[in-house]
């Protein structure tokens, strides 16, 4: 049996939104992005949603809004992908990286540690879609110590008067913390709906925007819509209307507005996200944790908690007491038996471009020893149970032989 890792979620559903997109004379930013930003934000119970086209571009947005720049430093886990980094690279900020818990997810003790008179905003990651500790987290940005210690640049850091903390919600679409769902945890949330996500739009992000009193977070919808767009007061769809033709550009913007035939997708997958594509990822979650929770090598993701779900985007199984070497050994004989496995994530420090940059692995013992016995398999709604089935008895052939 073969056995992708992550195919898009596809049906007839989908392909008539496209198709309506296609003959609707207007494929790029317009009407269906508009309607996807709309129930993305009536998804996650807020007001202010504005799609971009990547999560990458979305989190690069948003801390160049936020006036984070040249001599800044932006906390982010070491166990993350690379995008988390980087965006706060590209707006010309430091990365200080933290190590995780053993639930993947940033520490906010150790964040609460590396907090220095540099730190802007704090990027938490919904690892596998499981929500950070965001109670915890909001204690240390509101400690009165680290607040009155904090340095703002520009009026809107001075506006808010802490640390920021700005989530990379790539993989927790659908997920809820505290009976609250992603989207409405932190100041501002990026969604990824990147090929491989839970929702996509082939390639995008959202920006959810819920930046507390007096910030009026309609008015930063419009800045940033208009800052995703070259800085052009009219966007493309209106200039196409008759007599539209006149504009100014005020702001020197990027263009990373999302086109209209890729929201199509995402929108036609929502309407159906909690009863068909979230429900079953979570039946095969369901269907794994029952089957290795009876092996005693086996760690089962701790994504179980009152008040919280997941949004199953991984299915992040680690191996008791596995050196790196031994998993690998895992993954190649999983692989042969026909099953696509992936790791999540090589932590950061572990890439040549952050090695360079003297980032060091012995700092994040924890996100090391993840790593190093952590094998994600596939998850989503189209595998039936022989193909669960299926998988479930590779990994233990697979494991059993290598040694426990
Ligand atoms: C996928 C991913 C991103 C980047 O998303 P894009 O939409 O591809 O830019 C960022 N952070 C994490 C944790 C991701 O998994």
């Amino acid at each position: 049996m073969k056995i992708s890792f992550a195919p898009p979620f596809i049906d007839d559903d989908v392909k008539n939104e496209v198709i309506s997109a296609l003959e609707s004379g207007w494929i790029t930013t317009g009407p269906k992005v508009k309607a996807l930003e709309d129930a993305t934000a009536k998804y996650a119970g807020i007001e202010n949603v504005l799609c971009v086209n990547s999560a990458t571009s979305a989190l690069m947005l948003v801390l160049h809004w936020l006036g984070i720049g040249d001599g800044d430093e932006v906390i982010v886990p070491a166990y993350t992908y690379c995008a988390t980094a980087l965006a706060v690279m590209h707006v010309g900020a430091t990365p200080v990286m933290v190590d995780i818990r053993e639930d993947f997810n940033i520490d906010p003790a150790k964040v609460k540690a590396a907090i220095t008179s540099k730190t802007k905003a704090i990027i938490p990651v919904d690892f596998a879609g499981w929500p950070c500790d965001y109670i915890a987290l909001n204690e240390v940005v509101n400690d009165e110590q680290i607040k009155s210690a904090f340095k703002p640049k520009g009026t809107i850091q001075e506006q808010l008067g802490r640390i920021a903390i700005v989530a990379d919600a790539a993989h927790s679409f659908g997920a809820s913390y505290n009976n609250k769902r992603t989207g409405s945890l932190a100041d501002i949330t990026v969604f990824s709906f990147h090929a491989v996500k839970n929702l996509t739009t082939a390639e995008g992000g959202a920006i959810c925007i819920t930046m507390p009193a007096p910030f009026n977070n309609a008015d930063i919808y419009k800045t940033l819509r208009l800052w995703s767009l070259n800085g052009q007061t009219k966007d493309a769809f209106t200039k196409s209307q008759a007599g539209g033709w006149r504009y100014d550009i005020v702001y020197p913007g990027f263009k990373i507005n999302m086109p209209d035939v890729c929201a199509a997708i995402g929108l036609a997958q929502i309407r159906k996200y909690d009863e068909s594509i979230w429900k079953e990822r979570q039946r095969v979650f369901d269907f794994f944790d029952k089957s290795f929770s009876s092996k005693s090598w086996a760690q089962i993701p701790p994504y179980k908690k009152e008040g919280n779900t997941c949004s199953y985007h991984l299915y992040p199984l680690r191996i008791n007491n596995f050196t790196e070497q031994q998993r690998d050994q895992v993954i190649e004989k999983i692989t042969e038996a026909g099953v696509a496995v992936n790791v999540h994530f090589i932590p950061l420090p572990l890439l040549s471009i952050f090695k360079q940059r003297e980032y060091q692995m012995d700092n994040y013992p924890v996100a090391y020893n993840n790593f190093a016995r952590e094998i994600s398999l596939p998850i989503y709604p189209q595998l039936n149970n022989n193909m669960c089935e299926y998988i479930v008895s590779t990994v233990i052939k697979a494991v059993e032989e290598v040694g426990v």
